[in-house]
């Protein structure tokens, strides 16, 4: 602090992509005696957040629910579905794609990257391309990030569903949702995609410790050929045990009150709001940011991301003291910066439980940060912001995201 207090009043402003604030509603039903996870009071509850969570994947198939972080998820798809030595499409969106390939490498798949600089989405026709060169059909999978959290970058899945189709290539879809799920417009079963990763902690507005994987009816069939070793991930127990309300072990029971509820705070929303709403805070943002005469990082338009925008910070300043200098100051956080990036942006959060005065807030604290920390900049963004929501807010909802 900018005295010698120990104590910091109101609530810190969470504006990292992930982990998001955790609405209070949310805490309360997680707030329960544990209950027996073989009883039939435990049985009643998986059921219903195993149905509920399809709503939110939009598929009629089933949705396996991991006591695991995103990154056991991600393992999750590869190892029930893939063999050692097949070949796997990524795009190399930014660092979580760098991680799922990292991880693919480690289990003995061979992972091929499309290129990319870190400032745009997957490319579908990168990826026909490569399809199309594959005429044996060695590659096995096609993964993506729906929403590339590094770098605030949206890649278009509904059309590289249509790209592997135009290819004729038998490739299973897999779609990292983690940051984007319950926050923009996702459809497992329309867009054809055969593993669906998701998270807890960012559009779901829970802890950290839980994930998904939605998966399609060949998605099933493939597992059922898979070599590659599974034990704590097979989805064969899970989807046993699940029919009769359970568990191969011990779920985090009090996370899947807090999913029961998450499922209907959503809902009575309605999804198109929530989808609306983090549209409205991206483009405030973004005119936030290019008021301040800053740059994003996302360099082309159809990739903006709803959830996240990462600013480029003007040569010579640092990135990260700019961070420490605004938590100081103002009690607020922004996801740090990663790889080729490390030190030369910021991410703003705009995802999860937040509002429009949160928004209008995080960005205030944001321009004064960078007045504070002598970083160049014009006046004026955050004006431009909420020049914007005002306008939004005149409208319907679903207008305002178009
Ligand atoms: N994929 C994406 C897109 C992410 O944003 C993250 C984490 O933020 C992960 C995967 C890894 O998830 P976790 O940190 O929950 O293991």
């Amino acid at each position: 602090m900018a005295s010698n207090s120990s104590r910091t009043a109101g609530r810190h402003f969470l504006q990292i992509p992930g982990p998001t604030p955790l609405p209070d509603r949310i805490l309360r039903a997680m707030d329960m005696p544990i209950i027996d996870h073989r009883g039939p009071e435990f049985a009643k509850l998986t059921k219903r957040v195993l149905e509920g969570i399809k709503t939110i994947f939009k598929t009629a198939k089933p949705v396996i629910v991991y006591t695991a972080t995103g990154t056991g998820a991600w393992e999750a798809a590869l190892v029930n579905t893939l063999s050692p030595g097949d070949r796997v499409l990524m795009v190399e969106t930014g660092q979580f794609a760098a991680l799922w390939k990292k991880m693919a490498e480690k289990l003995g798949l061979v992972p091929e990257f499309i290129p990319t600089d870190w400032r745009i989405g997957a490319d579908p026709a990168a990826v026909e391309a490569k399809l199309r060169e594959d005429k044996a059909h060695t590659i096995k999978a096609v993964c993506v990030l729906h929403n590339e959290t590094s770098t605030g970058c949206l890649s278009p899945v509904a059309q590289i569903r249509k790209a592997i189709d135009a290819a004729k290539h038998p490739a299973l879809f897999m779609v990292d949702t983690i940051s984007s799920l319950a926050s923009t417009d996702y459809r497992h079963d329309e867009w054809g995609v055969d593993v669906t990763v998701g998270g807890a902690q960012k559009g779901l507005m829970l802890p950290p410790g839980m994930s998904f994987n939605a998966v399609s009816d060949k998605a099933l069939a493939a597992a059922k050929q898979s070599k590659l070793l599974k034990s704590f991930w097979s989805w064969e127990d899970m989807l046993n045990m699940n029919k009769i309300g359970f568990f191969p072990y011990t779920p985090a029971t009090n996370m899947l009150y807090g999913l029961a509820e998450s499922i209907d705070m959503l809902h009575e929303e309605g999804l198109e709001n929530v989808f609306a709403r983090h549209h409205r805070f991206a483009e405030a943002t973004r005119r936030a940011v290019r008021g301040w005469g800053l740059e994003i990082l996302c360099r082309d338009p159809k990739y903006y991301s709803p959830t996240i925008t990462a600013v480029l910070m003007p040569e010579g300043h640092d990135a990260d003291a700019f961070r420490n200098l605004a938590l100081e100051h103002f009690n607020i956080s922004y996801g740090m910066s990663f790889g080729r990036f490390a030190g030369k942006m910021f991410r703003i959060g705009h995802l999860g439980d937040i509002n429009d005065a949160t928004l209008v807030g995080a960005l205030g604290a944001t321009e004064m940060a960078l007045a504070l920390a002598g970083v160049p900049h014009k006046k004026g963004g955050v004006q431009a912001a909420m020049d914007y929501i005002k306008s939004a807010q005149a409208r319907p909802a679903r207008a305002a995201a178009e």
